[in-house]
C-alpha cells in the first residue's frame, strides 16, 4: 500500500507528497524507530507526550512519511498527511490492510486473561498453523493497530486481543481486528471508570464478535451470555462451555453437545478458566479429546513481562523465554539496547520457529537487528542457526545445542546478557548458571510502573518546567544505574545525588546527562571537573574552598546556590547573602547553574503557610541574587509534594523524589500512582509448635495453642527491621496476611501461619501491592522513605519490563 493510499481510508489533507513509496511499517515512538525505508511516523498529540515535538528526530533517523494532527514545519524531501486524529488514522490504514487477508482471525476480550489465553492458544496450535498474534499485551486503540498491521502473506491464523476503558472504543478495534471467531474470557469490576454499570461495559466488549462465525464463552457468565445474545447477528454460533464435573485434577467439559474430560495441572481457579478457553476453541476448530489433552499437558506459564537480573561478573541477565518470534526479539534487543550501564551486550539465542521465512532471510534479519543494536557478541544455539552462521556478520559463536554451550563453561564479565531461546531449548539452565545466587531474597522494581509515575508527575508541569529526579540513596533503594538509565532515555533533565561517589559510579555506567550533588566535601572537589558534575554550594566558607581549588582555571564546574528558607539544615542564610554577592561578583566566571532551597512541609496542608513564608523568602532571597549577574540561573524549590499541592512554586524546575515510586506523601494523588517495588522470598521451612513452646530469640513468641509456623529468610541485615516482630508485622502468603511471631533475626523471620494453606517454596511478599510499604511504615510508626531505602544491598535487585 503506498502513502497516498491513505487518502482512500482516511479523512484527511495529503500537505504534500513528494515521496509516494510503499507503506512498510509504523511508528508513533521516534526513538524505537530502527529505519527501514517506508516507515511511517504518526505524531500523536497525548496527555503527556506529545509526538509533534518528536517528528525532527524520526526525520534524522531517516523516515520520511509522516501523519500529523497539525500544521508543522515540512522539510521539501518528506510526505505529509494532515488528520484531526492520527490514532483514528493508524486504525483506518490497518483496517484496509487486514482486508487483504481472508484467513481465519480469532479476537479475544473479556476482564482478564486476554493475554494468557492469547499466548496459550498459541502454544497448543503453534505447530499447525504459521500464526501472527498481538505482541505482549497489545491490546489498546493503539496497540491493537500495531499488531494488526503484523498480518502477512506467510501466515494462516491471527490471534488478536482487544480491550477498552469507555465506550465507543470497541466497535473502532472490531473494525481492525475483523474477527472471524470470537473468546469471551470473563467479566471483572476493573476499569468501571468509562461506563455506567457492569451491563453497559458488558455490552461494549461484546461489540467485538458482531460479525463472527463462532464465539466461545463460560456459560457460567450469565450476563456475558445475556450481552452475546443481544450484540451478535444471526448468523453467529454461540459455543458456551461449562464445567460438569470436578475431582482433583480431573475435569469434565461441555461444549458443542459432547463431552470432554481433560486433566490439568493447574488448579487456580483462573488458570482453570483460562486453559478451558483454549480447550473450547481447540474442540471448536475440530481436534479430538486426546489431542487437546496432550497440547494441555505442554502448556507452560505465562511470564509477562521482561526480567532484568543482577548476574554474576558485575554483569546482568535479561531473561526474556515469553515470546520466541522474531517480533518479541526486537523487544528484548530494543530493550538492550536502551541499558548503557554496561558497554558490553551478549544475545543468547536459540533457532526460532514459525517465522514463515526462509532460514537465510530470517538470520539476515537477525543480524541486521544485531548489528542495529550494537551487540558485540553473539551465541547461536541450535541446528538450524548453526547452519545459517554465514549470515552472521558480528563477532559469533555457535552450538549445536543447550548442553554443549553449557558444557562450554561461558561465564560474561561486565556485560548485559539477553537470553532468549525457545521453551524445548531448555534456556532457563542457562539463565541459572548466570543469575547471581547469594540470596534467594529480591526486589522487584517495576520499571513501567516507574515511568508511569514519572509521566504522572510530568503532567502536572507547564511544558517549558524542567524535571530533576532525586536518585540519591541507590534511587530510594531500587537501584542506581538501572533507574538512572531508564529515566535519561525518557529524557529528565537532571538527576541529584548525596554524594559525589554516587554521581562518579553513574558517569562511569553511562549516564550522561547533568547531575547536581548535595553534599561535596573539599576531598571530592577533584571529582568535579573529572567526571563533568555539578556541586550544590551551601555557605560561604565551601564556596571559598570550592574557588580556592579551581583557582587559575577559567572553566570550572557550574554550581547550584542552596538558599534557608525555614528547613533550618543546609544553606546561605539572608544575613550572608551579601558576603556571597561579593564572591559571585569577584569569581566572574563562576556559572550558576541553579538557585534553590527545600520545603520543610509540602506534605502537608498544615503547613501551608509556613510553604507560603518560605516561598516568600526564597523570592526575596533569589531576586537579590540575580540582580548581581548577569545572566538568569533557574530557580527551584518543590519536591514530589509540591509538585502536587503548589503548581504556583513550581518555578523553572521540580525535584521529584518519593513519588517516581509510587508514594504521595500528600496523599491525594495516591491513587493515580503506580507501586513499583515489592519485596520477595520464599517460605524455607513450615513447622508445627506444639502449645507452650517459645519461639525464636528471646523467647518473646509463644505458642498458645498448637501452631504452624513458616520460617522466612529475611531478617533485619536485608532491611526488614526489627521493629516488626511479634506480631507488628504481616507478610502475604498465598494471598493471606499472616503476622510475625517471636522476634526478627538477622537473617530469618517467623510468621503464624496456623490454619492457611502453606508449604515451604511458596512465595511471600514482604511488601508490594499487599501489603504495601505505607503500611508496614505505619506498622512502625516510621515513613515510607524509611522502608524504602533500608532494603539491603544483598537483597538482588529484579528489573521488570513490558
Ligand atoms: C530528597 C530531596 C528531594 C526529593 O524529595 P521527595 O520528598 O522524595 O520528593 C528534593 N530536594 C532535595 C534537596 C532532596 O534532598
Amino acid at each position: 500500500m503506498k502513502f497516498s493510499e491513505l487518502n482512500k481510508g482516511c479523512v484527511g489533507e495529503m500537505l504534500q507528497l513528494p515521496l509516494d513509496i510503499n507503506i512498510q511499517g509504523l511508528a508513533f515512538d521516534s526513538r524505537q524507530i530502527a529505519i527501514r525505508s517506508g516507515v511511517v511516523f504518526f505524531a500523536i498529540a497525548g496527555q503527556n507526550h506529545d509526538g509533534h515535538q518528536f517528528i525532527n528526530d524520526a526525520y534524522e533517523k531517516g523516515v520520511r512519511l509522516f501523519v500529523v494532527e497539525q500544521k508543522v514545519k515540512m522539510k521539501s524531501d518528506a510526505s505529509y498527511f494532515l488528520v484531526t486524529d492520527a490514532i483514528v488514522a493508524m486504525q483506518a490504514l490497518v483496517k484496509m490492510h487486514r482486508i487483504a487477508y481472508n484467513y481465519p482471525v480469532i479476537g479475544i476480550t473479556g476482564s482478564n486473561g486476554k493475554t494468557i489465553v492469547k499466548e496459550w492458544l498459541a502454544q497448543m496450535l503453534d505447530d499447525q498453523f504459521d500464526i501472527v498474534k498481538s505482541p505482549k499485551s497489545y491490546n489498546s486503540q493503539l496497540g491493537v493497530p500495531l499488531s494488526v498491521w503484523a498480518m502477512g502473506e506467510h501466515h494462516n491464523l491471527g490471534i488478536f486481543e482487544a480491550g477498552i476503558s469507555q465506550t465507543g472504543e470497541m466497535a473502532r478495534l472490531e473494525q481492525v481486528i475483523q474477527p472471524t471467531l470470537g473468546i469471551f474470557t470473563n467479566l471483572g469490576e476493573a476499569h468501571n471508570a468509562g461506563f455506567e454499570n457492569l451491563t453497559e461495559k458488558a455490552a461494549e466488549k461484546a461489540k467485538l464478535f458482531a460479525h463472527v462465525q463462532q464465539v466461545v464463552y463460560c456459560a457460567d457468565h450469565t450476563l456475558v451470555d445475556q450481552v452475546l445474545k443481544a450484540a451478535v447477528s444471526e448468523q453467529t454460533v454461540l459455543v458456551p462451555w461449562q464445567i460438569k464435573e470436578q475431582k482433583g485434577k480431573k475435569y469434565v467439559m461441555d461444549v458443542l453437545q459432547k463431552t470432554f474430560t481433560f486433566y490439568l495441572k493447574y488448579d487456580d481457579p483462573a488458570s482453570v478458566e483460562n486453559v478451558m478457553h483454549c480447550a473450547a476453541t481447540l474442540a471448536l476448530l475440530g481436534y479430538d479429546q486426546g489431542f487437546i489433552q496432550l497440547r494441555l499437558n505442554r502448556l507452560s506459564s505465562i511470564k509477562m513481562r521482561l526480567e532484568m537480573k543482577q548476574a554474576i561478573n558485575r554483569s546482568y541477565v535479561i531473561d526474556d523465554t515469553y515470546n520466541n518470534d522474531l517480533y518479541g526479539l526486537e523487544v528484548a534487543l530494543d530493550f538492550l539496547g536502551r541499558q548503557n550501564q554496561r558497554a558490553k551486550k551478549t544475545v543468547i539465542l536459540s533457532d526460532l520457529y514459525q517465522t514463515g521465512l526462509s532460514n537465510e532471510q530470517l538470520y539476515q534479519r537477525v543480524n541486521d537487528l544485531l548489528q542495529k543494536n550494537n551487540i558485540q557478541k553473539f551465541i547461536g544455539i541450535g541446528e538450524e542457526i548453526n547452519q545459517s552462521s554465514a549470515q552472521f556478520h558480528v563477532s559469533a559463536q555457535f552450538y549445536s545445542s543447550t548442553e554443549e554451550f553449557l558444557a562450554a563453561g561461558y561465564s560474561p564479565n561486565d556485560e548485559i546478557v539477553l537470553v532468549k531461546g525457545a521453551r524445548d531449548f531448555e534456556f532457563e539452565l542457562i539463565v541459572n548458571n548466570l543469575e547471581q545466587k547469594a540470596h534467594g531474597t529480591i526486589l522487584e522494581v517495576n520499571l513501567e510502573h516507574l515511568i508511569h509515575n514519572l509521566n504522572y508527575y510530568r503532567s502536572k508541569l507547564q511544558p517549558q518546567t524542567k524535571i530533576m529526579v532525586m536518585v540519591k540513596a541507590l534511587a530510594y533503594g531500587g537501584g542506581n544505574f538501572e533507574i538512572a538509565n531508564l529515566l535519561q532515555f525518557h529524557k529528565v533533565d537532571y538527576l541529584g545525588v548525596a554524594y559525589a561517589d554516587e554521581a562518579v559510579e553513574l558517569r562511569k555506567n553511562g549516564i550522561h546527562i547533568p547531575i547536581m550533588i548535595m553534599n561535596v566535601s573539599p576531598t571530592s572537589f577533584r571529582l568535579l571537573k573529572e567526571y563533568n558534575l555539578e556541586p550544590e554550594i551551601y555557605s560561604l566558607d565551601q564556596l571559598i574552598d570550592f574557588l580556592d581549588y579551581y583557582e587559575n582555571m577559567q572553566d570550572l564546574p557550574a554550581i547550584h546556590i542552596k538558599l534557608e528558607t525555614g528547613m533550618n539544615r543546609l544553606g546561605f542564610t539572608e544575613s550572608n547573602l551579601q558576603r556571597l554577592i561579593e564572591q559571585l561578583k569577584l569569581n566572574k566566571h563562576l556559572k550558576v547553574k541553579s538557585i534553590f532551597s527545600h520545603l520543610a512541609g509540602s506534605d502537608d496542608p498544615r503547613h501551608a503557610d509556613f510553604t507560603k513564608q518560605q516561598a516568600a523568602r526564597f523570592e526575596r532571597m533569589s531576586s537579590v541574587i540575580m540582580e548581581s549577574l548577569w545572566y538568569k540561573p533557574m530557580k527551584h524549590i518543590v519536591n514530589t509534594g509540591g509538585i502536587a499541592s503548589y503548581p504556583e512554586l513550581h518555578f523553572d524546575m521540580v525535584r521529584l523524589g518519593i513519588g517516581l515510586h509510587g508514594f504521595d506523601p500528600t496523599q491525594t494523588e495516591q491513587g493515580q500512582l503506580k507501586i513499583v517495588s515489592s519485596l520477595k522470598c520464599n517460605v524455607s521451612q513450615v513447622k508445627k509448635i506444639p502449645a507452650g513452646e517459645s519461639i525464636g530469640y528471646g523467647r518473646s513468641g509463644f505458642a498458645k495453642k498448637d501452631t504452624t509456623i513458616a520460617i522466612i529468610p529475611i531478617g533485619y541485615a536485608d532491611g526488614y527491621l526489627r521493629a516488626f516482630g511479634n506480631g507488628i508485622g504481616q507478610m502475604l502468603i498465598n494471598g493471606q496476611l499472616v503476622p510475625t511471631i517471636g522476634n526478627v533475626c538477622m537473617d530469618m523471620t517467623m510468621v503464624d501461619v496456623t490454619g492457611v494453606s502453606v508449604k515451604s517454596g511458596d512465595e511471600v511478599v514482604v511488601f508490594g501491592e499487599k501489603p504495601t510499604i505505607s503500611a508496614l511504615a505505619e506498622w512502625i510508626k516510621t515513613i515510607p522513605y524509611e522502608i524504602l531505602t533500608n532494603v539491603s544491598q544483598r537483597v538482588k535487585r529484579v528489573f521488570l519490563s513490558e
